[in-house]
């Protein structure tokens, strides 16, 4: 937890998506977004002084049509985690980041919003909204914006947001027939409240034995999450198998850029990101219905 001077002197709860904007705008670096507070109420930024609550914006909900599933930003993640809608198919992805996460008080305050827009490079939603092909929906001064939600990370806690920005939803698409996801995480005591030394997600999309398409996302390797492209490519359009998937494996831990940090060396986190790929890899292939 950080030492710092944290009293924010105002607090607003806006009507509608305009007035928060306009807030934002109003107080620039002076006003941060509130959801949960699970992640703002322990970085306490010192320069805030107004906080904005995005509790009265109506962006707690879990909607699925044709096109896919959509998710308001203020959505719990023990709301994500107990929902039907992530029970199965390669969705579960994300039922299984969202209760990987700290503990279940936590997971009633924390949102899935607060997640990504913190921008952690180690935060567990992030890489299973990557490999299904999330979108964002951003609102601004200007209006609306969308974004896939890999451009949304910039840096460590820096998203593409602007300053009179916020997240009000993500989106994702159906995923082809014969499509498996899995999500795997380490962490350093392997107890609830640890952050990921490395977290890892993968989806695949196979007919019979072969790879048409995948995804591999890495987390807390980089400054940001990551895509391992280059073990994507080998993966797709062969045949699947041990050897294949090791090698893969091999790759995305060379894409990889960790540092040492109180953790983790990065020498184990390399290690562990591929022994993570290859067994995220093979519960993928599972996974794959068809
Ligand atoms: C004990 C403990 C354990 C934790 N374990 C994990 C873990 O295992 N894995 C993990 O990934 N995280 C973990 N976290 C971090 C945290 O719980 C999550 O990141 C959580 O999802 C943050 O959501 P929140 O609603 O509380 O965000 P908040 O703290 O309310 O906000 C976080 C940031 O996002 C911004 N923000 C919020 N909503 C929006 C919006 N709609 N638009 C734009 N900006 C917005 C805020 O301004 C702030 O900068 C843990 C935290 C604690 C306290």
């Amino acid at each position: 937890m950080k030492e710092g001077f944290f009293r924010p002197r105002e607090y607003h709860r806006p009507n509608n998506l305009q007035e928060a904007t306009w807030l934002l705008s109003s107080f620039g670096k002076r006003a941060k977004l509130i959801a949960g507070g699970t992640d703002l109420l322990v970085n306490k930024p010192p320069e805030v002084e107004c906080l904005i609550d995005v509790a009265s914006l109506d962006l707690n909900y879990i909607r699925k049509d044709g096109n896919g599933i959509t998710i308001g930003a203020a959505t719990t993640l023990d709301l994500i985690e107990r929902s039907p809608m992530f029970s199965a198919g390669p969705y579960v992805v994300l039922s299984e980041a969202a209760s990987n996460m700290a503990t279940p008080t936590v997971r009633n305050m924390a949102t899935i919003g607060g997640n990504i827009c913190n921008a952690s490079p180690a935060a567990d939603l992030s890489l299973a909204l990557m490999v299904l092909d999330s979108t964002v929906k951003i609102y601004g001064l200007d209006g609306s914006r969308v974004l896939p939600i890999g451009a949304f990370f910039e840096d460590v806690n820096k998203t593409a947001l602007a300053e009179d920005e916020l997240l009000v939803e993500i989106h994702i698409p159906m995923s082809p027939a014969g499509t498996g996801a899995s999500f795997l995480k380490l962490r350093h005591h392997q107890t609830a409240i640890d952050l990921a030394v490395v977290n890892v997600a993968t989806r695949l999309t196979c007919s019979d034995d072969f790879c048409e398409d995948a995804r591999i996302a890495l987390g807390a390797v980089a400054k940001r999450p990551i895509y391992a492209e280059k073990a994507k490519r080998l993966l797709t359009g062969k045949r699947l198998d041990g050897k294949l998937i090791q090698e893969a494996a091999e790759i995305a831990s060379k894409e990889a850029k960790p540092i040492d940090d109180v953790r983790s060396s990065a020498r184990y986190r390399r290690r562990m990101i591929a022994v993570l790929v290859k067994r995220a890899l093979e519960l993928s292939i599972t996974r794959c219905e068809t």
